[in-house]
């Protein structure tokens, strides 16, 4: 047993007030995020002064002495949406630092009416957050009825309100949980992550790429174009944006569905998992292969399987993206230049004559280098035994968390 952060998501069910008391929350913290990111810019650039959390926190209490309609809705809300734009800054200082401002994670943006993500967090205190069967009980908004599809188990965190575009409320239940850790296994194993498959393990398993973009497309051109037909502002044209976000959303809903499935499988039944560290935010610069790749959304399956690690002892290890894992050969570690060529797809290596299938051979050598580098990183080549098994799992895993490692 362990514990875990694990979030439920939910469908409320609200009622006509508390509905207007949602969407008055989420207002209400989008005001308070732009201001704040308003008063940040200003003083930066009058005075070259930065304005820290805690003097934002006491300028919001004097705040909400002057607008009243700030101490109608959740307090959490508000603060919480300076903890965001904290959060925000200190991303994006980071990420400048790390990659000298070229790319990844821009400033902080302000907050639009429409369009962006329309949300705001609550935290518990003194069980102000409640669940009785089918009812949360929210802070100022009271008992709220939701549609109950999963057991939410654990000690409650926080809860996130969301509105999806297409007018849903999400609760995002976030809870302190204990699991049990599936059993050790010694399998390690390879994966290289495709367009034409999804991905190939070094087993030689292929799994299928859904597409689901692809297959939803004659729905979505559809959706598309009943709304560009519609009259601006009439109630069709309502109904039509709708309809194109239920469209995505269940676009959405089935590839999580696919990567949990998929991330959870090759956890249980691995206990190395070594990948390619897809610079994904580059290759989607590349605008034809664009459309393929964040329909793979490889950069969450990543995720689904580091977290889905750490819950059971497993290790995730990326190898770095100039290693050439298609062009050598796995046999001898020839390396083939042709290979460079995305088209051929088999080929026989000139120097050992074995014969390589393109996608086989390159997971294969994405977990001899993963291996390698783990066991020359952690400092004990004793984690792995003769066969490459891996010894204490749990031990190296705390150990690489510690040096950070899995982020090469
Ligand atoms: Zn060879």
């Amino acid at each position: 047993m362990s514990s875990i952060q694990k979030a439920f998501k939910v469908a409320l069910i609200p009622t006509h007030n508390q509905e207007v008391l949602i969407n008055k929350t989420i207002g209400c913290a989008r005001y308070v995020y732009n201001r704040f990111l308003a008063l940040k810019k200003e003083l930066y650039a009058s005075e070259g002064k930065t304005l820290n959390y805690n003097t934002c926190s006491q300028q919001l209490t004097i705040l909400k002495k002057e607008i009243e309609w700030l101490k109608e809705v959740d307090k959490f809300a508000l603060q919480n949406s300076l903890k965001n734009l904290e959060t925000a800054y200190k991303n994006f200082f980071a990420d400048f630092k790390k990659i000298k401002g070229k790319k990844g994670v821009g400033f902080p943006k302000f907050k639009k009416k429409h369009g962006c993500k329309q949300s705001y967090k609550t935290n518990l205190t003194n069980g102000n957050i409640q669940i009785i069967e089918n009812r949360l009980k929210l802070p100022k908004v009271g008992w709220v009825r939701f549609h109950k599809s999963q057991c939410i188990t654990g000690k409650l965190v926080n809860v996130t309100i969301s509105r999806t575009s297409s007018g849903k409320y999400i609760a995002s239940i976030l809870c302190e949980a204990e699991i049990d850790k599936y059993p050790q296994v010694t399998p390690n194993i390879g994966l290289d992550l495709g367009l034409k498959s999804y991905l190939t393990t070094s087993n030689g398993e292929t799994v299928d790429n859904p597409k689901y973009y692809r297959t939803q497309k004659r729905k979505l051109r559809k959706a598309h174009k009943k709304l560009s037909r519609s009259v601006k502002g009439s109630s069709n044209r309502v109904k039509a944006k709708i309809k194109l976000a239920h469209t995505y959303e269940r676009i959405t809903n089935l590839r999580d569905d696919f990567l949990h499935k998929l991330s959870t499988r090759l956890i249980k039944e691995n206990s190395i998992i070594c990948i390619e560290d897809l610079r994904v935010a580059n290759m989607v610069n590349n605008h034809r292969l664009a459309l393929s790749i964040s329909d793979a959304s490889w950069s969450k399956f990543v995720t689904m399987l580091e977290y889905k690690a750490l819950w059971h002892d497993r290790i995730v290890q990326k190898v770095g993206t100039f290693y050439p894992s298609s062009q050598t050969c796995n046999h001898c570690g020839f390396i083939n230049p042709l290979v460079k060529d995305l088209k051929l797809r088999e080929w026989s290596c000139p120097s050992c004559d074995n014969y390589n299938l393109r996608d086989v051979n390159a997971s294969s050598n994405i977990l001899s280098e993963g291996l390698r580098i783990l066991t020359a990183a952690v400092g004990i080549p004793e984690a792995l035994n003769a066969c490459g098994e891996l010894v204490r799992p749990g031990a190296i895993q705390a150990k690489i968390v510690e040096a950070g490692i899995t982020r090469l």
